[in-house]
């Protein structure tokens, strides 16, 4: 059993991981700081999201002699950022992953109902069994990575793991009853959402911090 019962969740304990989201939940942290340590933090995440890719051998020629080495055997990845916040986590994604595809998922949160609102999805084609990355900075209620994922299979995807800086037990308990088969990858298991639905102790709103909109 994981340590903090949730079978679907993996919390990314590295020492970094664990400095630069301190740094990223520090009130004082401004814009260019906070958007540099998205990037680094989603790289990171990304690595261990990655990490049973399947590989297959090849030759290659050092300047000394023929080796055996490995190449990624299935390159299809998509990278599905929810706008806008998960906007910020595709650049340093895309240091790791050059050859990714990003598809987008646009919703909003009605913050009455603190349900997402779509407005729009446009998504590489699922063939060869392609593999999406979603990325959500904050997984809060699970409304809007529900209904991504939701969308996501009636596209045909098939295998998609879930990308998100901080997440909360609400979110990820609702992503386990509805959606079982989707890993999710976080620096954090925060206590709990607020009454306005906001992750405590959180980082704030990640959209107004990544884009200076507060
Ligand atoms: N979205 C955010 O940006 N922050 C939260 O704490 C919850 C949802």
């Amino acid at each position: 059993m994981s340590p903090h019962g949730f079978p679907n969740l993996v919390v990314v304990q590295h020492p970094l991981v664990r400095h630069k989201l301190t740094r990223l939940r520090d009130r004082q942290t401004g814009t260019r700081d906070f958007k540099a340590l998205v990037h680094e933090l989603s790289m990171l995440l990304a690595y261990e999201a990655t990490k049973d890719l399947p590989l297959e051998p090849v030759d290659v020629e050092t300047p000394l002699e023929r080796t055996t080495g490995f190449h990624l055997a299935g390159k299809k990845l998509a990278l599905v950022p929810i706008l806008r916040a998960g906007l910020g986590m595709v650049e340093g994604i895309t240091h790791l992953l050059p050859h990714a595809r990003v598809g987008h998922i646009g919703m909003y949160r009605n913050e009455e109902t603190l349900e997402p609102v779509d407005y729009y999805f446009k998504i590489p084609g699922s063939e060869e069994n392609r593999l999406f990355l979603v990325l959500d900075p904050m997984l809060a209620t699970g409304g809007s990575a529900v209904q991504a994922m939701r969308a996501l299979k009636d596209a045909g995807a098939t295998r998609i793991r879930l990308l998100c800086l901080v997440a909360a037990p609400p979110g990820v308990r609702r992503m386990l009853e509805t959606h079982p088969d989707v890993p999710i990858y976080a620096a954090a298991l925060d206590r709990d959402l607020d009454a306005r639905g906001y992750i405590r102790p959180g980082l704030g709103d990640a959209g107004d911090r990544l884009f200076g909109t507060q």
